[in-house]
């Protein structure tokens, strides 16, 4: 079952939001603190987390690139501060999606749903043999740390290849610069 992370404090908005998409067949779980959602995360896990901006204690934003720091999950922020947009969906956060406050629940179900598509038309478009990944005329082989593009042989620097290699596992996934410097170069 695909598992929804909300974090958001107002209760008279999650209660109608995880009714909502439970409805639509996902499982949902609540989390009211930004520490509540990182002790969710690590123990239940998520396939998306809506993460509210305002939050008490530790802010949305903080949430955020603690999760990036050790996560790729699909992350859509919510938030009624426009001016915020860029910087939310920009490198240094990572966020995938936003939604500016006030939105319908529908738009917002909506941007779920498409979000998963999107994931797993990628995810069909990825061919997986033996290790190797074919994407089209791509050929990534992690055993001999070869890469192919039509056929020809690509020279790649080791780090290279393993930035590339990060990327075809992830498709469709955005990456902030701090998670790809933990979780490629370690
Ligand atoms: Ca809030």
């Amino acid at each position: 079952m695909t598992r929804i992370l909300v974090v958001e404090d107002e209760v008279s908005f999650s209660d109608p939001l995880s009714y909502l998409l439970s409805k639509e067949g996902y499982d949902v779980e609540v989390a009211e603190t930004g520490p509540d959602a990182i002790t969710a995360f690590d123990s239940d896990g998520a396939d998306l987390v809506l993460l509210d901006l305002m939050l008490p204690g530790m802010s949305g934003t903080e949430v955020c690139k603690k999760l990036r720091a050790e996560s790729s999950v699909p992350i859509i922020m919510m938030t009624a501060r426009v001016e915020e947009i860029d910087r939310l969906l920009g490198l240094e956060l990572g966020a995938d999606d936003y939604l500016a406050k006030p939105f319908s629940m529908l738009e917002l179900v909506a941007r779920v749903k498409a979000l998963f598509r999107r994931q797993e038309a990628m995810s069909r478009n990825l061919r997986m043999d033996a290790g190797v990944l074919s994407f089209n005329d791509l050929t990534i082989d992690p055993i001999a740390r070869e890469v192919h593009l039509h056929q020809q042989p690509v020279e790649l620097t080791p780090r290279e290849f393993d930035l590339l290699y990060f990327f075809a596992r992830h498709p469709g996934q955005v990456f902030s610069r701090l998670s790809l410097l933990n979780q490629v170069w370690g």
